[in-house]
C-alpha cells in the first residue's frame, strides 16, 4: 500500500457524483452515518455506493483492513479516523468507536464508517448500527464482499460447487475468551461439507483436531488464502490434519478453507494463470478422467 497517497482532485469526485446523480442513488447527507464494506482488498471490488461516500465524506473512520488506496478518492479536507481493532496494538474499544460515530453525526457532519469485507459479517457492523439506532441517528449498511467469499473466489475457489457442496459454513476462529470458539464441531464436521474459517490463524490446529475427532477425513483439501485480492496474495494448500501447522507460517490476514473446494483451484485460479502463467485443468475434481477411465 502506498504510504503517500495522492488525491484524485475535484473533478474526479464530481465525474463520480454525476455518475450516482445520474444513476438515481442516494448520496450521503449531513448527519447520516454510513456503514460499509471496503472488500478484502483489491479497490476494484469496492461498491458504487462506497465509493460515493469516500467521496462525499466529512469524516471517515477507517478499519485496519481498509486499503488505505481508497482514500485517493476522499476530499483532501476529510478527517481520517484509524479505527482499526487488532488484535494485540492498543484500538479503540467498540464502545468508544460507536460514540465517535454517534458525536460526528449529531455534529451534523458526514459520516462514513469504513470496514473490510462486508460490515455485517464478522465486523461488528451490527453492533454499531444498534448503537446507532438506540441514538436515533440514521444510517445506511452498504454490503461489501466478503473474504470468506471474494477471497476464496480470488484463490480460484468456489464457495459452493454442485458437485462438491451444497451447503457452507463460516465459522469465526476466535472465540470470546481469546480460545478457539466454543462451538458444536460435531454438527458442523456432520452437516457441511465446505467449512470456511475467519480470524482462525492461531487455533487453526485446535478447530482441526476438533473436526478429525468428530468424524472428518485428515486427508481432506484445506488452503489458506493470505491477503487475498491484493498484490501479495499467497495460497498455501494443505490437508486437514496440516492446517495448524501451514496457518502458523502463513501470512495475515488469512481466510481458511476445509473442503473438496479447494481442489477446484486447480482448474480455477485464474489469477495465477494471468499473474504467473499457471496451467488450468479443466477437469480439476477428476470426473471426466474417472469416468474414461470406468
Ligand atoms: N468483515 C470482514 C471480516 C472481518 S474479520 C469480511 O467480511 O471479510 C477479519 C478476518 O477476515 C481476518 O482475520 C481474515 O480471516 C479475513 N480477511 C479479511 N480480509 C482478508 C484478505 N484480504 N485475505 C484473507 N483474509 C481476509
Amino acid at each position: 500500500m502506498a504510504d503517500a497517497i495522492l488525491p484524485l482532485g475535484s473533478d474526479n469526485r464530481t465525474a463520480l457524483r454525476r455518475l450516482v446523480e445520474s444513476l438515481n442513488l442516494p448520496r450521503l447527507e449531513a448527519g447520516w452515518v454510513w456503514l460499509a464494506g471496503a472488500g478484502p482488498g483489491d479497490p476494484g471490488l469496492v461498491a458504487l455506493h462506497t465509493l460515493s461516500a469516500i467521496a462525499e465524506a466529512d469524516v471517515i473512520f477507517m478499519d485496519a483492513l481498509v486499503n488505505r488506496d481508497l482514500l485517493t478518492l476522499a476530499r483532501p479536507d476529510a478527517e481520517i479516523v484509524d479505527s482499526g481493532k487488532r488484535g494485540g496494538k492498543p484500538s479503540p474499544t467498540q464502545d468508544t468507536i460507536s460514540r465517535r460515530l454517534i458525536l460526528a453525526a449529531r455534529r451534523g457532519r458526514k459520516v462514513l464508517r469504513l470496514k473490510g469485507g462486508d460490515p455485517f459479517v464478522f465486523g461488528r457492523g451490527g453492533e454499531e448500527a444498534l448503537a446507532l439506532v438506540q441514538a436515533g441517528i440514521p444510517f445506511r449498511v452498504v454490503p461489501g464482499v466478503t473474504a470468506g467469499i471474494g477471497g476464496l473466489a480470488y484463490a480460484g475457489i468456489p464457495v459452493t460447487h454442485r458437485d462438491v457442496n451444497q451447503a457452507v459454513t463460516f465459522v469465526t476462529g476466535s472465540g470470546v475468551k481469546g480460545t478457539a470458539p466454543d462451538l458444536d464441531w460435531h454438527a458442523i464436521a456432520r452437516g457441511s461439507p465446505t467449512i470456511v474459517l475467519y480470524m482462525a490463524r492461531r487455533h487453526a490446529g485446535a478447530i482441526a483436531e476438533k473436526l478429525i475427532a468428530a468424524g472428518r477425513n485428515p486427508n481432506e483439501p484445506a488452503a489458506i488464502v493470505s491477503s487475498a485480492s491484493l498484490e501479495q496474495q499467497k495460497t498455501i494448500v494443505t490437508t486437514l490434519a496440516g492446517l495448524g501447522e501451514k496457518a502458523a507460517q502463513a501470512d495475515t490476514p488469512a481466510i481458511l478453507v476445509i473442503g473438496e473446494n479447494v481442489r477446484l483451484a486447480e482448474g480455477l485460479d485464474w489469477l495465477g494463470a494471468a499473474r504467473r502463467g499457471r496451467k488450468l485443468d479443466p477437469d480439476p475434481l477428476q470426473r471426466q478422467r474417472l469416468s474414461d477411465a470406468g
